[in-house]
């Protein structure tokens, strides 16, 4: 199956403008643990890809590029790039008893794969290694990990790994939430909140007045704040004020991606909105005055 989509870069500027600059940095300014979430793991592995295209590329790292480690990433026969699922792994003939149900249909990314990677990694290699962790289906289609098909087990045996990796090693975790991975691997982790559907031609033009400049809000001013998305959320429905919000935060953080605290701030509340669309879509749904508090309180005063 191919995963590789160079449209990634229309679709999600905002980040991989990021990480482009990050690895242009001369200090490699990238975190070596990173965890994406959100609904879309297809989205989530093409960036994966670029950002292992991009740590890669011998030459300028252009869209375009002929490199052979360009090349290969494109065509996914890269020896140092693996996206590493349950079904990826050619069972040793002996089968480790400690490892819970692995047996049979195979239902997890087992600690026998784990000690696959520890020795791969023991041996010096002259790529950028980047191991992409997600789940896969029999016909190839991605999906997310969880703590079934990535359990404890396996990420405590890779734990000391994912802390302090050998040079030129970048692990990529993808998955629909947080909580859906082991804390431990998400605390060793930057994570990112991957919108899904992304489009820059989506609206924004109900929340551009409020979102622009708010991170220059006073904090005593969360109240005024706090009442604009109340009364935005009233008349328009909260969910498409939050989806607009984060069509424009996505926007604010491409312009911004050489500003480091203020991307971050950026990446932090396209998660709180996030969670307040999540909210807002429960059943029964929260108050949308209670949610637009909450989320009001989150992006002004933290
Ligand atoms: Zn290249």
């Amino acid at each position: 199956m191919q995963y590789y989509d160079s449209s990634i870069i229309q679709k999600l500027p905002h980040l991989v403008e990021y990480f482009k600059s990050g690895i242009e940095d001369e200090h490699k300014n990238i975190s070596h643990c990173i965890l994406f979430w959100g609904a879309d793991i297809k989205t989530q592995c093409e960036l994966a890809l670029e950002i292992a295209r991009l740590l890669n590329c011998k030459e300028s790292g252009d869209t375009d590029c002929e490199c052979l480690n360009c090349r290969w990433i494109r065509e996914q026969a890269h020896p140092a790039v693996k996206i590493y699922t349950r079904l990826d792994y050619k069972e040793a003939s002996e089968s480790s008893e400690e490892d819970e149900g692995s047996t049979g249909g195979k239902k997890n990314i087992n600690v026998a794969q784990a000690r696959g990677i520890i020795s791969e990694l023991a041996v010096t290699s002259d790529y950028h290694r980047v191991y992409i962790f997600c789940d896969r289906d029999e016909s190839g289609n991605l999906l997310p990990l969880n703590k079934i098909n990535f359990p404890e087990v396996t990420s405590n045996a890779l734990l000391k790994t994912f802390e302090e990796p050998p040079q030129n090693t970048t692990f990529i975790f993808l998955t629909n939430d947080k909580s859906d991975v082991i804390s431990t691997v998400v605390s060793r982790a930057q994570s990112f909140f991957v919108p899904s559907n992304v489009n820059v031609e989506q609206n924004f033009e109900l929340v551009q007045n409020l979102l622009d400049n708010y991170w220059s809000i006073e904090r005593n001013d969360v109240l005024i704040f706090e009442q604009n998305l109340t009364a935005l959320a009233d008349e328009n429905g909260a969910v498409e004020v939050f989806e607009q919000m984060q069509n424009y935060i996505c926007i604010l953080m491409k312009e911004n991606f050489d500003n480091k605290v203020l991307f971050n701030r950026l990446l932090r509340d396209l998660e709180h909105v996030e969670n307040a669309k999540r909210q807002a879509t429960l059943t029964p749904p929260m108050n949308d005055s209670v949610i637009c508090e909450n989320l009001a309180f989150k992006m002004i005063l933290n």
